[in-house]
């Protein structure tokens, strides 16, 4: 049974490590050029059910090195006002790892190079009259295969074919993010697992990815055939700036450095740490943005192409995505596994994910939502 990919995020090489293990022909079929293309080095939050479907994905001998480059969950979260003064404090979290998006996604394409194609940009997909798909690609090329899995993310191409009802949209939210590297110096701005800056125009979302160690040390040392990047320690920073703030957001889009200007002006009375923080950020590793989602989607007529991850259910940037990913390709493989052993049908089998996933996608989403709106609520009281 041949299962094509489509995307190779987090979700999509997750998918395909199972899948290969599991003895399926397997191809993922990425757009960038190359895992560098794009900026994608955002920590993110991994725990419970979604930690345990990412150690599950991968090859034993590489969860030495996937420890190795996790961050910690450590001690209480904070909230302060502009001038740093203590509003709140949560007990103390010892759960989860962080992870590097961008170290993540180095690990997961360990041992798929056979798999892994780049700058293979999907325009559309055909169903044949036998059953199978075919996976048109933007070069001309095509592939054929039994399954094809959008894990394109957000804009996913397979979901604007294959649930065209479904539409992203912006919401009432920017956001503008970045990352400083972790000194000594502003490590104390983060005691603990996170800090929130609550000001009436922003706030501003602190967290520190402190790397247990440098990345490309450990995979030196536990997976030698595995390159990691180089990436040091660093805090990264989000700030959330409602919608209907006087500044023209909009043109900044694309120019991280008149992002981080634009930021720095929103932060003109605020404590110098906190400003160094900003100054002192990655000029070229930040942004600025409108925070987008979707209503939930619902299961779809099944056929021969489903989805995973934010191709399936495109969440606002938070605790969840990278989580629901994970999870997905976990229940999706085993699915598939039911087909190949004979036990089921693969349109009912296929059926059956896209119901639980609907269903497990859609409480977690509305959590997303209530988090946002918390934000939103906060703005205005505090
Ligand atoms: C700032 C930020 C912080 C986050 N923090 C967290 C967190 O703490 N915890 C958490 O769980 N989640 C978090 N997330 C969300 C998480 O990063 C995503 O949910 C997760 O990466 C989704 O994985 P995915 O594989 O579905 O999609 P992606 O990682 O977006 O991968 C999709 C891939 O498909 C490729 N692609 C797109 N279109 C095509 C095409 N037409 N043809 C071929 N390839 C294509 C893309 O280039 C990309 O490589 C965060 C997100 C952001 C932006």
């Amino acid at each position: 049974m041949k299962v094509i990919v489509i995307g190779a995020g987090l979700g999509g090489l997750g998918l395909a490590h199972r899948l290969i293990r599991a003895g399926f022909e397997v191809e993922v079929h990425e757009r960038d050029s190359a895992v560098e293309a794009r900026f994608q080095g955002y920590r993110v939050g991994l725990g419970g059910h979604g930690l345990a479907a990412l150690r599950g994905c991968l090859e034993p001998r590489l969860l030495p090195l996937l420890e190795a480059v996790s961050g910690d969950v450590a001690g209480p979260g904070r909230a302060v006002d502009a001038q740093l003064n203590l509003l709140a404090e949560t007990p103390p979290r010892d759960e989860g790892r962080l992870f590097d998006r961008h170290v993540l996604r180095h690990l997961l394409l360990a041992g798929l190079s056979g798999h892994v194609r780049f700058d293979r940009k999907l325009d559309r997909y055909e169903e044949l009259a036998d059953g199978r798909v075919r996976a048109w690609f933007a070069d001309g090329s095509s592939s054929t295969g039994d399954v094809v899995v959008g894990a394109d993310g957000m804009g996913s191409t397979v979901r604007r074919q294959l649930v065209p009802s479904v539409q992203v949209y912006e919401l009432d939210v920017w956001g503008a993010i970045g990352r400083t590297p972790l000194t000594e110096r502003f490590a104390g701005l983060v005691p603990g697992w996170s800090t929130i800056v609550n000001t009436k125009q922003a706030q501003l979302f602190l967290g520190k990815m402190p790397f247990r160690r440098p990345p490309h040390e450990a995979a030196a040392e536990l997976a030698p055939d595995v390159r990691l990047p180089a990436t040091p320690s660093y805090l990264r920073w989000v700030m959330m700036i409602p919608h209907d703030h006087p500044g023209d957001f909009r043109s900044l889009e694309g120019d991280p450095e008149a992002g981080l200007a634009a930021v720095l002006e929103l932060m003109a009375d605020w404590h110098p740490e906190l400003r160094a923080l900003v100054r002192n950020a990655d000029k070229h590793n930040s942004g600025i943005g409108p925070l987008r989602g979707t209503d939930p989607v619902r299961p779809w007529p099944t056929r021969a192409v489903t989805l995973l991850g934010d191709a399936a259910h495109p969440a606002p940037p938070g605790g969840l995505g990278a989580n629901l990913a994970f999870i997905d390709g976990e229940l999706l493989c085993a699915k598939l596994i039911a087909v190949r052993d004979g036990e089921v049908g693969l349109i009912a089998a296929l059926a059956d994910y896209e119901r639980d996933m609907c269903e497990y996608a859609t409480e977690a989403l509305a959590e997303a939502m209530k988090t946002l709106e918390s934000f939103k609520h906060l703005r205005t009281t505090a």
